[in-house]
């Protein structure tokens, strides 16, 4: 069988050190990956879908493998565009399983060849979410644990000219 096309859907708003995690282990196991950032969330992003794109290619710059584009359709009618039969996503603490599996399983009614597989960060990365990222950054605190360079840059600039 031929290696599988495999998707790995979000926000991306903006990318952190754990949704780089998984698409290093994402690379690893598949050989490929598209990054695939959701054009318009259903939460008011702090960032726009350019903004989100430009910092997920810098920070994969050194990565082989990987392909980031966006999409503003049903993610199942994406994957089918794309004859892609793998979503992945990352689970990280209890808290994300409810949400994943309401989540994977709608995805699977609505195309039923498409599997979706979860991976688990480092255990470094496994309470990290952007929206925490976000608050620590507006108040002036310290993100470089979390997020690569240039998005702490970026959300220096952006916070400072609020
Ligand atoms: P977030 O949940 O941080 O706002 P996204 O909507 O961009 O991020 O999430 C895209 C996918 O990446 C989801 O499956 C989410 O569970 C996963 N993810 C987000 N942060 C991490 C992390 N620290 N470790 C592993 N997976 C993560």
């Amino acid at each position: 069988m031929s290696r599988p096309l495999v998707v790995y859907p979000g926000t991306f708003d903006p990318v952190t050190n754990g949704h780089l995690d998984l698409i290093e282990r994402g690379i690893q196991l598949f050989g490929n990956l598209v990054v695939a950032v959701v054009a318009s969330p259903s939460k008011q992003a702090l960032f726009s879908l350019n903004e989100r794109l430009e910092m997920l290619r810098e920070a994969v710059r050194e990565l082989e493998g990987v392909e980031i584009e966006s999409f503003d359709n049903l993610l199942t009618d994406y994957l089918k565009e794309k004859k892609a039969q793998v979503i992945l996503r990352g689970l990280r603490a209890v808290s994300d399983f409810e949400f994943e599996f309401e989540l994977a399983l709608t995805n699977r009614r609505m195309a039923r060849t498409v599997e979706t597989l979860f991976m688990t960060p480092s255990l470094e990365y496994i309470y990290l979410r952007a929206s925490l990222v976000k608050e620590i950054a507006k108040y002036g605190g310290d993100v470089s644990p979390f997020v690569p360079k240039g998005v702490r840059n970026r959300l220096a600039k952006r916070y400072q000219m609020k």
